[in-house]
């Protein structure tokens, strides 16, 4: 699969069997972020709910198994680990209590320590839509960030049918909470911005 390419819905090709490369990554990744990431035993909660696994090429719980078998440049250049809202859903369901949005956060780090390049188009996109909606809202609001996500990549209408669910299930609000220190946040934007 070319770069660039998403098949979406974790549906990554796993028939080219890949082999374990040793324990290496799973022991970083254990200690960037703090977490026991090798108590994961594939039961998929953090899977099923995840509002963004549709969008993801290895859903949650196939990047917990790719860290296991220390398949490095599978999990770092994948778009999985950028289109991460850090919702803390998976984290939240996990019955092993792995941070696993912690560990998104930690592969992440890991990508750029190793100068790999941020996937273009979606990743890219969902960051943008990500940081605009805390920086106007003090914090994540998911359906103003999921709509501009959207709009960008021209995708408005898919996954429209799973918006009733995740508002019954609490997963997406209809309106913006603010909260914390707005002027110190614009403050920290205005002073990334100048640093950039
Ligand atoms: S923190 Fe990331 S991986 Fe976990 S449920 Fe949210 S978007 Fe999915
Ligand atoms: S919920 Fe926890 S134990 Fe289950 S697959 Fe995800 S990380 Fe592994």
């Amino acid at each position: 699969m070319k770069r660039g390419d998403l098949p979406g819905k974790g549906e990554h090709d796993m028939s080219d069997p890949i082999p374990w490369s040793g324990g290496g990554l799973l022991e970083e990744v254990r200690k960037r972020s703090g977490t026991e990431v090798g108590a994961c035993f594939q039961c998929h909660k953090c899977s099923t709910g995840c509002p963004i696994g549709p969008d993801m090429d290895y859903l949650p719980s196939q990047i917990m198994r790719l860290v296991h078998l220390g398949a490095e440049k599978e999990v770092l250049d994948s778009h999985a680990i950028w289109l991460c809202a850090s919702c803390e859903a998976c984290t939240a369901r996990c019955p092993m209590a792995i941070d696993i949005a912690g560990v998104m956060d930690a592969l992440r780090i890991m990508a750029i320590d190793r100068r790999i390049v941020l996937p273009d188009s979606r990743g890219k996109q969902f960051h943008r839509s990500f940081l605009g909606s805390v920086r106007r809202h003090g914090r994540v609001y998911e359906m103003g960030m999921m709509t501009a996500y959207k709009l960008r990549t021209f995708d408005l209408f898919s996954d429209v049918d799973k918006v009733p669910q995740m508002l019954a299930q609490g997963k997406l609000s209809l309106l913006p909470n603010r909260s914390g220190d707005m002027k110190q946040l614009r403050e920290t934007f205005r002073r990334a911005e100048e640093e950039d």
